[in-house]
C-alpha cells in the first residue's frame, strides 16, 4: 500500500521535500534547497525548499481567505479533523519516531514518547475546545450603569497565526501550535525548524490527510535567517506563536510590531537541594533532568545549588546515577540511554569551549568533558561560579554545573539574578518549606521533588523574563489563540 507521505517529496535518494501551500505540495521557484544533515552520522537526509517572498505572499493571502470560511465550520467538525490527525500520528508512530531519531538524534524511546505525546495532545485540544465559550455580562455592576446594557461576549479566532517551531521537538512543538490554532478557527502557517523540518512536514501532511482544507494550513520552509524577517513582519500575520532560543525570540518580538505574541524561549533551570532532601531521589531526578535528550530540552536542569556539606553527599550519588542510567552512543542503538549526538558540530564545539573556560577559571570536571565530533560526554562540573559562561547563558547540551552556596538565601539570590525564568526544582522532605521557597523564586513553575518538565499538557506552562511571553497549556493556549468579541446591547428604559 502506498504511504500517505509519498507526495511530499520527489522520492529520490536523498529526497527533496516540497513545501505546502494553498492545499498543494510545491517545489519553490527559488530553485534553492537546504540540506538536512543527520546529527547521528552526518549523512544527508534530504533537502528542504527555500521559499520566495512571492510564495510567502501567496500562502498568506490564501490563508487570510481560507480562514474566513474555516472559522464558520462547526467546532465539532474541526475537532473531528483533529481527532483523525491524532489517530494518523499514532498509526505512523514507527515511521515518525525512526525519522526523529535520524533527523534530530533522539534515542528511540525519546522519539516514541514525542510521537505518542503529540497524538495525546492533539486529542486533548480537540476535547477541550468544546468547553471554550463566551459569556454575557450585565452593566449593573458598575456605578451609574444600573440598567440598560448587556454585553454579549464571544470568543473568536485571531486570524492567521504564524507558528515557528524549534529543532528539539519538531513534531510536538509544531502540533502544540497547529492544533489549537486550527481548532479555534484560525489559519496556521508553520515555519518549521531547519533540522526537524522533514519531521514537521510529515506532520503537516497528516493534518492535510485528516481533512484540513487547502489554504488553512501551510508549511513554508527555508532557514530562519533567510525567510524569518519577511514572515514575522508580514502584514497578513495576526499572531506569532514561537518556540526557540531567547535570542531569536527577542529579535522577533522587536520586529513583529503590535500583534499578540505567545513565546516559549530558553530555559536555564536550577535545582536547589536542601539539606533535608531525600538525596537518592534528588540525584535520580537531577541525572534524568540534566541528561535526557543530551540536555537539549528547554526544561533540562542546568545547574544545581546546595551547601558544601550536602553537595559532598550528593556527588557520589550523581556519579553513580550517570554511570548506571546514562549511556552515550548512537541513538539508533537500544543500548544508548539519554545521551546521543548534539544537533550539530558547531554547538558541540561551543559547549566544549565553555567547559574548558570554566575549568581554566577554577571549575573541576567530575565526570565527562570529552567530545568526539558532535558527541559530548555527559559532564558534571563542580565549583562553578554563577558568573561563568557555562551557567550564565543556556548551555544546550549534556552539562550539569554544581554551585556551592553558603545558605538558601544565597541560592535564591543566584536563581533570581538569572536572565531566565522558566522552571526550577526544589528537593526537600519538608513540603511547607518547599512551597514557601517556591514562592520566592522568579520562574514560571517550581517543581518540588521532581526535575523540571513541561506537562502534563493541561497544566500552565510559561516562562518569565527571557524565557517567554504568555501562557501555554491546553486551555491556556486555546484562550491565547482566540480573543473576546463584544457586542453591547443597549436596552430601552
Ligand atoms: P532557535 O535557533 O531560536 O530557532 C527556533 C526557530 O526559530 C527555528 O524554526 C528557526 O529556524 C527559527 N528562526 C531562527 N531565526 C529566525 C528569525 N530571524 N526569524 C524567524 N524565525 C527564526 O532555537 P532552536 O535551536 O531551534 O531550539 C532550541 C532553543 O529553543 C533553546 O533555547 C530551547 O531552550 C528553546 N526551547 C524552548 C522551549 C520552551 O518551551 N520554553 C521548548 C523547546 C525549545 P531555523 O531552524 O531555520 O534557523
Amino acid at each position: 500500500m502506498a504511504s500517505i507521505f509519498e507526495l511530499i517529496s520527489d522520492q529520490k535518494t536523498p529526497p527533496s521535500y516540497k513545501f505546502f501551500s494553498r492545499g498543494k505540495w510545491w517545489q519553490s521557484k527559488s530553485g534553492k534547497l537546504t540540506e538536512i544533515i543527520s546529527p547521528v552520522d552526518s549523512s544527508i537526509l534530504g533537502r528542504l525548499q527555500v521559499v520566495t517572498k512571492e510564495e510567502i505572499d501567496q500562502a498568506i493571502g490564501d490563508a487570510c481567505r481560507g480562514q474566513k470560511e474555516w472559522e464558520k465550520l462547526a467546532v465539532d467538525k474541526r475537532a473531528k479533523i483533529l481527532h483523525l490527525a491524532a489517530d494518523w500520528v499514532r498509526e505512523e508512530e514507527h515511521f515518525l519516531s525512526t525519522l526523529l531519531v535520524k533527523e534530530i538524534g533522539k534515542t528511540i524511546d525519546e522519539a516514541k514518547s514525542e510521537v505518542l505525546r503529540t497524538a495525546e495532545m492533539i486529542d486533548l485540544f480537540a476535547q477541550e475546545v468544546r468547553t471554550l465559550r463566551g459569556e454575557t455580562l450585565e452593566s449593573d455592576l458598575f456605578p451609574g450603569f444600573e440598567k440598560g446594557k448587556e454585553a454579549i461576549i464571544d470568543r473568536v479566532a485571531r486570524g492567521v497565526i504564524l507558528a515557528i517551531a524549534p529543532f528539539n521537538y519538531p513534531l510536538n512543538l509544531s502540533a502544540s501550535k497547529i492544533a489549537p490554532a486550527l481548532v479555534t478557527g484560525n489559519a496556521c502557517l508553520l515555519k518549521p525548524p531547519t533540522n526537524g523540518g522533514i519531521s514537521a512536514l510529515h506532520l503537516v501532511r497528516i493534518f492535510e490527510k485528516a481533512g484540513v482544507p487547502g489554504g488553512v494550513l501551510a508549511a513554508l520552509t527555508g532557514s530562519g535567517s533567510e525567510i524569518g524577517d519577511y514572515l514575522v513582519t508580514h502584514s497578513g500575520i495576526e499572531m506569532i506563536s514561537f518556540t526557540g532560543s531567547s535570542q531569536v525570540g527577542k529579535s522577533i518580538a522587536q520586529k513583529a510590531g503590535m500583534i499578540p505574541l505567545l513565546f516559549e524561549c530558553g530555559g536555564n533551570n536550577p535545582a536547589l537541594v536542601l539539606d533535608n532532601a531525600n538525596l537518592d531521589l534528588a540525584a535520580l531526578e537531577i541525572v534524568k533532568g540534566s541528561f535526557s535528550y543530551s540536555g537539549q530540552r528547554c526544561t533540562a536542569i542546568k545547574y544545581l545549588l546546595a551547601t558544601s556539606e550536602t553537595m559532598d553527599k550528593l556527588i557520589p550519588k550523581l556519579k553513580k546515577g550517570v554511570k548506571e542510567k546514562v549511556k552515550m552512543g548512537d541513538p539508533r542503538s537500544p543500548r544508548t540511554k539519554m545521551v546521543g549526538p548534539l544537533i550539530n558540530l558547531d554547538v558541540a564545539m561551543e559547549i566544549e569551549n565553555r567547559i574548558i573556560k570554566a575549568k581554566v577559571n577554577g571549575a573541576k570536571i567530575l565526570t565527562g568533558g570529552k567530545r568526539e565530533a558532535n558527541y559530548l560526554e555527559p559532564t558534571i562540573l563542580d565549583n562553578v561560579k554563577p558568573t561563568m559562561e557555562i551557567v550564565k547563558v543556556e548551555t544546550f547540551g549534556p552539562v550539569l554545573s554544581l554551585i556551592r552556596v553558603k545558605n538558601i538565601n544565597e541560592a535564591i539570590e543566584i536563581i533570581n539574578a538569572s536572565e531566565y525564568g522558566l522552571q526550577a526544582s526544589i528537593f526537600t522532605q519538608d513540603e511547607g518549606t518547599g512551597i514557601a521557597l517556591a514562592r520566592k523564586i522568579e520562574v514560571g513553575t517550581v517543581q518540588i521533588n521532581s526535575s523540571p518538565q513541561r506537562g502534563p499538557d493541561h497544566f500552565p506552562f510559561l516562562g518569565v523574563k527571557a524565557s517567554g511571553v504568555g501562557v501555554q497549556g491546553i486551555r491556556y493556549t486555546l484562550e491565547a489563540m482566540t480573543r473576546p468579541k463584544s457586542v453591547v446591547l443597549n436596552k430601552p428604559e
